[in-house]
């Protein structure tokens, strides 16, 4: 074998594991953004964390606690505009992404590029894919394969979590 047919076949099997089943719920959207697209890390202390969030926000950005579902006003919010994360301000969503799921949740098709990242989450029985922001690393919530089309993604987010900023 050649170094160019290993790196051929090298290659091919990158793109078949970025397609594994396991692996659908990750957005293609964050496997095709260049690292230097990424937003720069911010990263506090935990005592810094608290200072900066109110208790329930700290809750889900640091511990990934869950608010109770209905209780955010913005799952009713319908102008345009985009959605900020609370713990670091970068926008993640905008109105575009939005549908109404009936969740209780904010729940949205797609993210704004480079905006989250995913990890498995093993806290229930069934493994599910949790998603946090690419700047602060907060939770926001988790994302399901049962969203609407073009994806067919659901990001179920935590409305506390969001800051709604309205279109000028
Ligand atoms: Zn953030």
């Amino acid at each position: 074998m050649t170094r160019r047919q290993l790196f051929g076949w090298l290659s091919a099997f990158g793109a078949a594991a970025q397609t594994a089943p396991g692996n659908a719920a990750t957005p293609a959207t964050a496997a095709a953004t260049p690292a230097t697209t990424r937003p720069a890390r911010l990263t506090l202390t935990d005592a810094e964390w608290r200072a900066r969030l109110s208790a329930a926000q700290y809750d889900v950005l640091r511990r990934e606690g869950t608010e109770r579902p209905g209780s955010s006003a913005l799952n009713a919010e319908k102008r345009p505009g985009t959605y900020h994360c609370v713990g670091c301000d970068l926008p993640l969503f905008s109105h575009t992404m939005k549908f109404e799921s009936g969740t209780g949740w904010p729940s949205f098709f797609d993210m704004l590029p480079g905006a989250l990242q995913t990890r498995t989450d093993y806290k229930l029985i069934l493994p599910r894919t949790e998603y946090h922001c690419a700047r602060c690393g907060g939770h926001h919530g988790h994302v399901f394969k049962d969203g609407p089309k073009p994806t067919g993604l659901r990001y179920c987010n935590n409305g506390v979590a969001l800051r709604f900023e309205v279109a000028a």
